[in-house]
Parts: structure tokens; sequence; C-alpha cells
């Protein structure tokens, strides 16, 4: 994208009580991108997104919004606007006076306004609701008369924290595709923290992997499914494992790694590898086959330790010789499969391995 960025956090820091819980964390945001900050719980999510909003100052760095400096600015003075986890609802207005809140501040005209009400009504999904009162709905109703509220006053950024955090996981999908098509529709730039990858992946133009405060990885959620650029990258995004080794000899862009257990096959770090350098790989467990014959390419002995259903996959938990466990999902039947106790091969597909380098 060659257009300036609408948002810019430049080398923002922040510390609490002598603890820094923001290490200088930078990001380009584009208007109309969907970019999710994900992280497990702790890691620095609200504190960047209250920055953002103008909640909390930082103790160094700047953000800038269409270019424009706007570090020391009143949050009411920022054209950002968010939503959090619990709704924040006037209990004692209605829907439509929920709705028409910021509006109605701005001084704008009555007609006008119910204009906009209705057509937000209408696109997330509560025409016929606008006379009823908070205590009325239910919760999902209640978040999308939030972020209703939010983006009627067409905020250049809308800021979400963990907005569908409270919601039943049924509801929480449902809710994923109507945000990401509201999105959509508005064109509006969300910024959205969740701990939650598969979230996350479902949503998201752009992923930000949040961990102790830095920014370990930042990417579309197919680059950071398939390239894991860190450890911890490799470790929370989808279900996996990933073994600590040394490059014993490259081919093109396939280098074979000594693990303890045997010798892997995976795709060539991009920014290059050097024989006997320690690396650590990365392979998702739906991408990891096994075979009682060996099979072209490399082969990891191991023996079935156990086959358990886990949702619409079959897991299958095999243990290498030098003692650690690895864990396969497939689709076979049981039937099908070496049983419990077999000696195996595991293998696959060299592109589907992905090395990472110590920094
Ligand atoms: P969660 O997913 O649990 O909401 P998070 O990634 O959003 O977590 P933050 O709320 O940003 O994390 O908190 C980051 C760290 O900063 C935590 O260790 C937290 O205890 C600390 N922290 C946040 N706000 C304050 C505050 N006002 N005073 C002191 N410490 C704080």
């Amino acid at each position: 994208m060659n257009e300036a960025p609408l948002l810019s956090l430049e080398h923002l820091t922040k510390s609490f009580d002598g603890n820094e819980v923001i290490r200088d964390i930078s990001l380009d945001v584009h208007r109309g991108e969907f970019i999710t900050l994900l992280g497990p719980s702790g890691c620095g999510k609200t504190t960047t997104l209250r920055i953002i909003a103008g909640l909390t100052a930082p103790d160094s760095g700047r953000v800038l919004l269409s270019g424009r400096d706007v570090t020391d600015l009143v949050p009411n003075k920022r054209n950002v606007n968010t939503v959090f986890q619990n709704y924040a609802l006037f209990p004692h207005m209605n829907v439509e006076r929920n709705i028409g809140y910021g509006l109605r501040v701005r001084g704008e005209n009555r007609s006008e306004i119910q204009k906009k009400v209705n057509h937000m009504l209408e696109l997330v999904q509560l025409s016929g609701y606008g006379q009823r009162m908070p205590s009325q709905l239910s919760g999902g109703q209640r978040q999308r008369v939030a972020i209703a509220r939010a983006v009627v006053v067409e905020p250049d950024v809308l800021l979400l924290d963990e907005p569908l955090g409270a919601l039943d996981l049924q509801l929480r999908q449902q809710m994923q595709l109507e945000l990401k098509h509201l999105q959509q529709q508005l064109g509006i730039t969300f910024i959205y923290i969740t701990h939650d990858q598969e979230e996350a992946l479902n949503m998201s133009d752009r992923i930000a992997i949040m961990y102790e405060g830095q920014f370990e990885q930042i990417g579309t959620p197919a680059e950071i499914y398939e390239y894991p650029r860190t450890r911890f990258a490799a470790q929370f995004i989808g279900q996996g494992s990933l073994f600590e080794g040394e490059i014993q000899s490259i081919q093109g862009d396939t280098c074979q790694v000594k693990l303890p257990s045997g010798t892997i096959q995976a795709t060539c770090p991009p920014m290059g590898a050097t024989i006997g350098e320690r690396v650590a790989a990365s392979i998702h467990s739906e991408r990891i086959r096994y075979d009682i014959a060996p099979q072209q390419g490399f082969n990891l002995p191991a023996k079935v330790l156990s086959h358990r259903f886990s949702g619409s996959m079959l897991r299958t938990e095999l243990q290498l010789n030098a003692g650690e466990t690895i864990t396969a999902l497939g689709m076979e039947a049981v039937s099908e499969l070496p049983p419990v106790g077999s000696d195996v091969y595991i293998h696959w597909l060299p592109r589907h391995c992905t090395l990472i380098k110590d920094s």
C-alpha cells in the first residue's frame, strides 16, 4: 500500500510502577484495515489501545492520526471511538437514544439523527428494537447497540477491546461474521483486541502478535499461520510442534535439520541459513503424516501412543525416539490407522515446516 497510514504508532513505551509493559512498539495502520492485536493476558493489548484512545499517556513515542501528532490530545479531540467488552450502554435510554447519543452531543439536527439511527439499526439487524431498553435485550443485541453507537459518529478508527468476549461460542462466531461484514460495508478502520487466535485469524486483514509488551510478528493471517517468525508466534498460532535442532545440509530451499530423534526436512528461512546453525522447526499438527512403511523424503521413527477424537478431527499422540511427543491431527477413521503401540514413520512436505532462527 502506498497511501500514507491513517494511524501510526511510533516507538511507544509505557511503564507502570517501574514495570515496562509496552516496549518500543511501532505500527502503521491503513485506512479501512481490520487489524487485530493478539496476545495472552497481560501482554499489553489494552494499554496499547488506551494509548491510541488518549486514555493513557505513553512515557515516550508518538501517536499520529492522518499524519498529525495526537499524542497529547484528550480523547474527545481524536476522531477515535472505543467499544469495550461490557457494552457500557446508558441503562435509562432506549436503543434509539443510545445509538443517537454521540450525534446529539455533536448538535446534529433531529431528522438527520433519526435517519442515521434507522440506518444503523438496519445494519446491525435491530430494526424494530429502537424503543426497547437495554435491560430488554440479550447480550448479543446489547453489543450490537454498543457497536452501532460507536460507528454512527463515523470515527476514523474504531477500537474494540474483546467486544465479543462475554458472548457464548455460537453467538461469538455469528457476531464475528457480522462485525467483519459491518466493517467492510462502512469502511471504518478497526483495531481489535483478542486473545482468541481463531477470532483473529477469521476476521483480520493483519494481525500483530503481542508478547510481553512487544510486537513479535505483524502480518496477514496466512503469513502468520504459514511462516511464524518467532518461537512464541509458532507456539501461539494453530496447534503444532516446535523442535530444536541444527542445520545439517542445504539443498536449494530445503534444509535438512538434525533433531535428537532423527533428521527432518524444512523450508530454509527467508534470510538464509548456514550449516551447523541452531534453529527451531515448526510444523502444524494437521500437516504431520505417519505410516508403518517409510516414505520418500525423510522419515522420523515414532510409536503411536493414542488416538482420540477432538471435535471433528482425530488426534494422534506419537512418541519420538528421544522421548518427545508430537501430535498429529487427521480426518481418517481410527480403523484405517496404525493401531496404538505400532512403530511408524513420521513425515511431512518440507514446505509445510518452517525454520525459526535465533534472533
Ligand atoms: P488482558 O487480555 O488480560 O486484558 P492485556 O494484554 O490487555 O491483558 P494490559 O491490560 O495492557 O494487558 O496490561 C499489561 C500489563 O500492565 C499487566 O501486567 C497489567 O497488570 C499492567 N497494568 C495495566 N494497567 C495498569 C495500571 N493502571 N497500573 C498498573 N499496572 C497496570
